[in-house]
């Protein structure tokens, strides 16, 4: 689980939607108090499993990390992972990434779940947010606005696979890394395919 998610994030970018040091992805699996979060800053094309940052849940749901020997600090998007990891029904990974495409359709105008619904090949497996409006990057304000897209429950439940944000990238949720990578792509294709044709919003 943990090497897919380094393998995840090297296709991702090898797909140039990450240049080298964006991107981050995080782990909680089933029964276990604690998540992976990919360190900080690191060159995607050599991110290996080592690396990862181990955090803990505190009983008020803040997260420490676990080895305090280790040297990463963990992704700047912390917050955003926490949040949507505190609370979990089942083992659950997130991926962040910029893809191109997806990105240049919200900054087009386009609603990415009203464009998903146009496409079977999408809507069939992958459920679209609305999109988050523009937030900036590495903040509270971001990880509140994508758990208020993704309908984020008490629970840990949520409406949507994958939420697109304007003007910076997508997060995506799933089971396992593969999976998410799988939204992220439906979504990047049909955009693309959107794109390409010209077609206004
Ligand atoms: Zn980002």
């Amino acid at each position: 689980m943990i090497t897919a998610i380094c393998d995840v994030l090297k296709e991702c970018y090898s797909r140039g939607w990450i240049s080298t040091r964006d991107g981050n992805g995080s782990v909680r699996r089933k029964n276990e108090n604690w998540i992976y979060i990919t360190p900080s800053g690191t060159k995607k094309q050599r991110l290996d499993a080592e690396s990862l940052v181990k955090m803990e849940f505190q009983p008020d749901k803040s997260l420490v990390k676990m080895d305090t020997d280790a040297t990463g600090k963990p992704s700047g998007e912390i917050e955003l992972h926490r949040r949507l990891l505190a609370e979990l029904p089942d083992t659950r990974t997130i991926i962040h990434v910029h893809p191109t495409y997806t990105i240049a359709a919200m900054y087009a105008g386009h609603d990415l779940q009203a464009l998903s619904l146009e496409f079977p090949e999408i809507h069939r497996y992958t459920k679209v947010a609305r999109n988050v409006g523009i937030v900036p990057a590495i903040s509270n304000e971001l990880a509140d606005a994508t758990c208020a897209a993704l309908e984020l429950q008490r629970d840990g439940s949520i409406s949507a696979d994958i939420v697109g944000l304007d003007r910076h990238g997508v997060i995506a949720v799933a089971r396992d890394p593969w999976s998410a990578f799988e939204h992220i792509e439906r979504l990047e294709h049909i955009c693309q395919i959107v794109l390409v044709s010209g077609a206004g919003k």
